[in-house]
C-alpha cells in the first residue's frame, strides 16, 4: 500500500518532534518545515533518534509563495501547523512577529490548501491561553475566549480563520485547543522544564538557586506523548471540528515546585526574605529557589483546567500520564543528561 504523507511545520519544536516520532511509527512519510538559523542542531529529533528519517524542508512559514509551492509539490495527506512563536512572555515585547508567525502564516496555509490541495486534512495548534481569565471552574469548547496576551490574541485569530475556512470552503480543517503539555524536550524557558532542570543541577552540580516569578497561578499540565495521540485523532476525525485536550486536573506552580523537589530529594522550606520569598532545602540548608520580579508578567493568566468530555466521547481519548509520572520522566531525563555531559544527543 502507498505510504501516506504528513507535513509538520515546527518539526524542530517539542510537539513537532514527538508527533513526527508518532507518525513514523505509523509508517507515514514525514516532511518537516524548519526555518534557517545560523546553527542547525535538531537536538530534539536527534535525541528521539529520528533525524535521518525526516525529510527536512528549510523555509519560513510566513512566505506564502514558498509555502504553497512546497504543498503543491508534496501534496500531503495530513498537514499539521505546529510552528509558532509559542512563549507568552516573549509575545508582550514581540507582538508583530508573534502575529506574523501565529496568525498571518495560518492564512497562508489555509489559502494554499483551498487553492491547491483541497484533499489535505489540516490541524491547527490552538491553545488554552485563548480562554484567558475565564470565570468558569473549567474550560471546554463552549467557553468564551478572553485572550490577555499578544500570543493568545494571535492564536484566537488563527483559530477563527480555521473555523471560517472549514465552514465556508469545506476544507477538513481541525483545531486542538491544547492545555499546557510538557516533556523532557520542553523549551527551557517554560516553568516546568526550568524548575526541574535547575533543581537537578542544584542537587548534582551545586548550581545557583532557580529564580521564579508568580507561584500562585494554576495550570492543567499533561504529557506530550499523550497529546500527540490526541492530535492524530483530531485530524483524522470524520467530521472536522475543534477539541479541548487536557487532563482535567489543575495544580499551582508552587505545588508543582514542591512535587519536583520531592522527586529530586529536596525538602523545601519557604522563607520570607527582605523583599521576596525564597526556599531552602531543610536537610542541606541549601538555597534552592529565589523569587525574582523579572519573572512576573504584566498580565497573568491565573487558572486553567480543562473539561475533556467531548474528546472522551468523540475521539475516545483520555490522558494516560498523571502529573507525578510526568515529573518522574522529566527528572529522570535531567539526571541522565548530567551523567552524560559529553553526549551531544541530549537536548
Ligand atoms: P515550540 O516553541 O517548541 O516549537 C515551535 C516551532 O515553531 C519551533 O520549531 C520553531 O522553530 C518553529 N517556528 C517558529 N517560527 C517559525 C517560522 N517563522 N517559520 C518556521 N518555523 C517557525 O512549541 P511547542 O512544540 O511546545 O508547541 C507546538 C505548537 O502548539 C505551537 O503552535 C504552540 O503555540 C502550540 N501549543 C503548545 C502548547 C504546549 O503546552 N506546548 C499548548 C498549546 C498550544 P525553531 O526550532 O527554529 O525555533
Ligand atoms: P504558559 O502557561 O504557556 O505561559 O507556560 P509557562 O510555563 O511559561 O508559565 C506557566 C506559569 O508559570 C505562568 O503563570 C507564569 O507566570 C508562571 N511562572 C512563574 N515563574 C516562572 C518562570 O520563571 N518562568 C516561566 N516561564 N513561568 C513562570
Amino acid at each position: 500500500m502507498k505510504k501516506k504523507i504528513a507535513f509538520i511545520t515546527g518539526i524542530n519544536g517539542q510537539d513537532g518532534s514527538y508527533l513526527a516520532n508518532y507518525l513514523l511509527r505509523k509508517r507515514y512519510i514525514v516532511y518537516g518545515l524548519s526555518r534557517r538559523t545560523s546553527n542547525y542542531k535538531f537536538q530534539r529529533l536527534k535525541y528521539l533518534r529520528i533525524f535521518n528519517k525526516i525529510k527536512i524542508i528549510y523555509g519560513d512559514i510566513t512566505e506564502y509563495e514558498f509555502f504553497s509551492n512546497i504543498v503543491k509539490k508534496i501534496k500531503p495527506d495530513l498537514l499539521f501547523n505546529l510552528a509558532a512563536q509559542s512563549f507568552v512572555d516573549y509575545s508582550f515585547d514581540n507582538k508583530f512577529t508573534t502575529y506574523e508567525v501565529n496568525t498571518k502564516a495560518v492564512y497562508n496555509i489555509l489559502e494554499t490548501i483551498k487553492n491547491f490541495s483541497k484533499n489535505t486534512k489540516f490541524y491547527q495548534a490552538s491553545t488554552s491561553e485563548m480562554f484567558g481569565n475565564s470565570k468558569e471552574k473549567f474550560q471546554d469548547e463552549n467557553t468564551e475566549f478572553n485572550p490577555i496576551s499578544p500570543y493568545a490574541i494571535s492564536k484566537v485569530s488563527a483559530h477563527d480563520l480555521v473555523r471560517i475556512y472549514r465552514n465556508s470552503f469545506g476544507i477538513h480543517a481541525t483545531s486542538g485547543i491544547l492545555f499546557n503539555h510538557e516533556s523532557p524536550l520542553r523549551g527551557p524557558e517554560f516553568v516546568t522544564k526550568k524548575i526541574i532542570s535547575s533543581l537537578v543541577r542544584i542537587k548534582f552540580k551545586n548550581d545557583r538557586p532557580v529564580k521564579l516569578g508568580n507561584l500562585s497561578s494554576y495550570r492543567d499540565w499533561g504529557y506530550v506523548e499523550d497529546y500527540v495521540e490526541a492530535i492524530y485523532k483530531i485530524i483524522n476525525c470524520s467530521k472536522a471540528d475543534d477539541f479541548v485536550i487536557g487532563t482535567g486536573n489543575t495544580t499551582s506552580i508552587m505545588n508543582f515546585f514542591k512535587l519536583a523537589c520531592k522527586e529530586i530529594g529536596f525538602d523545601p522550606v519557604f522563607k520570607n526574605g527582605r523583599k521576596y520569598k525564597y526556599c531552602i532545602d531543610k536537610k542541606s540548608k541549601k538555597k534552592i529557589m529565589q523569587i525574582n520580579k523579572k519573572f512576573f508578567r504584566d498580565k497573568e493568566l491565573h487558572y486553567l483546567k480543562a473539561k475533556i468530555s467531548k474528546a472522551n466521547n468523540i475521539l475516545k481519548w483520555k490522558p494516560k500520564t498523571n502529573l507525578k509520572k510526568l515529573i518522574k520522566i522529566m527528572v529522570a531525563y535531567e539526571i541522565e543528561k548530567i551523567k552524560n555531559p559529553h553526549d551531544e544527543n541530549f537536548y
